[in-house]
């Protein structure tokens, strides 16, 4: 698998906010194969990419200036799909991005495309990253895209915390979570309906 190839399989993936289902998969994996083969390389996708992107020093802000999501997030079509404007920048600029986490922004401002200022993270990180900046979010149970929990395991959990029975990070390990996730469960800061 050549770089365009990863990148595609990375992007194609997830990253976007469009709807993923089968049904969509199938139809967007003609549509990039299409664009893999339309521009001819990374390169160019790179090179068109950071032409929308509005460079400044290192440590400021470097804003996405084309399409936005209703998010804030920027929005760039890539492998046949809208993807996020920052995924794209960190996978561009490091090579590597795991579709399963999510790009976080040190800087809370969602347009901004400076590679110093995105993380990766689980989405445990991101929850806890906006709370700390007091952004609001709302997350409920089992919709709130961590599919390792469900209400019966969010019970077992507090009460093993409550008796003392087991640790954060025993327990962060035995589901398969970040101890974030368990300390924000704990704090009722997430699954507040149980
Ligand atoms: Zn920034």
């Amino acid at each position: 698998m050549n770089e365009l190839q990863k990148a595609a399989a990375i992007l194609g993936k997830k990253g976007g906010e469009s709807g993923t289902g089968e049904a969509k998969a199938r139809s967007t994996k003609a549509a990039r194969q299409a664009a893999l083969t339309r521009w001819g390389g990374l390169d160019g996708k790179k090179k068109r990419f950071w032409e929308k992107v509005k460079k400044g020093g290192p440590d400021e802000c470097w804003p996405w200036t084309a399409a936005k999501f209703r998010t804030g997030y920027g929005a760039v079509m890539l492998f046949g799909r809208n993807q996020c404007a920052h995924r794209v920048s960190f996978l561009f600029t490091f090579g590597h991005l795991d579709p399963e986490k999510q790009v976080c922004h040190k800087c809370d401002n969602p347009p901004c495309c400076n590679p110093n200022h995105l993380f990766e993270g689980t989405m445990a990180d991101n929850v806890h990253d906006s709370m700390k900046k007091g952004r609001r979010v709302y997350l409920i149970g089992a919709e709130n895209g961590n599919k390792k929990l469900d209400e019966a395991s969010v019970l077992k959990i507090r009460k093993h915390v409550a008796d003392g029975t087991a640790t954060i990070l025993n327990l962060a390990k035995e589901y398969g979570v970040h101890h974030t996730c368990i300390r924000m469960l704990i704090k009722r800061k997430t699954w507040r309906h149980i």
